[in-house]
């Protein structure tokens, strides 16, 4: 199985690929996640990602296509995989399209006014790795792990207007790829994530016979 999420920065991917992954045993690849721990780590890409990433551009092509091609040989990827912020590129499609195909693409659409406030009230964990919005928490920390919640450094309106450009020039035309291979499945995003999240598994079930606990 392999799934993808399209959609603008803000738009739940994140959010809606986890719990798929969950519910399903599938591995996550998010590439802005790969990313950032790279960042961590001060490796080479990292360093090379950081101040892109932070002035809200996409980092090159070839340093991407490196590092999801590495994770899919992990062990956890063998059952399927749901791709997150991949691809972002025309070139990343094909690419995907040409190394190992794809079943679903799922765009998810919320329009541009939403998009801002999701990201400034964004948190996420710094453990376990799940998003918030502020106004779901109760407290600092993770409800589920207790562990800190942390703001990404590209959360912010100045790279939150240059992600958005990019997105519209780079990233917009892989919908028109996808609708024209027949593969696009247009998700409203601009719903509570509980009802996106059943509505997807309606869809997947109906397209594919993919069945799952929508609990
Ligand atoms: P995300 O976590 O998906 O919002 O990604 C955060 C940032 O990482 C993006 O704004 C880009 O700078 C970079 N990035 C993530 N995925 C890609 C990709 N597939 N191609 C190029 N840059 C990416």
């Amino acid at each position: 199985m392999k799934l993808v999420f399209l959609g603008p920065p803000g738009a739940g991917k994140g959010t809606q690929a986890e719990r798929i992954c969950e519910v399903m045993g599938l591995a996550h690849i998010s590439t802005g996640d790969m990313l950032r721990q790279e960042i961590e780590k001060e490796s080479e890409i990292g360093l090379l990602a950081a101040n892109l990433i932070n002035r809200g551009e996409l980092v090159p092509d070839e340093v991407v296509i490196k590092l999801v091609r590495e994770r899919l040989l992990c062990d956890d990827a063998k059952k399927g995989v749901v791709f997150d912020g991949f691809p972002r590129t025309l070139e990343q499609a094909k690419l995907l399209t040409e190394e190992i195909g794809t079943d679903f693409v799922l765009n998810i659409d919320v329009p541009l006014e939403k998009l801002l406030h999701r990201i400034v009230t964004r948190r996420t964990c710094v453990d376990c790795n799940i998003i918030y919005s502020t106004e779901e928490l109760k407290s600092e920390n993770c409800p589920r792990c207790g562990k800190k919640l942390s703001i990404r450094a590209d959360d912010n309106p100045d790279a939150f207007k240059e992600r958005y450009q990019v997105y519209l020039e780079r990233t917009l035309p892989i919908i028109d790829y996808y609708k024209a291979r027949g593969e696009l499945i247009n998700i409203d995003g601009d719903r509570p994530k509980d009802v996106i999240a059943a509505d997807i598994a309606d869809k997947l079930e109906k397209l594919g016979g993919l069945k799952y606990d929508k609990g």
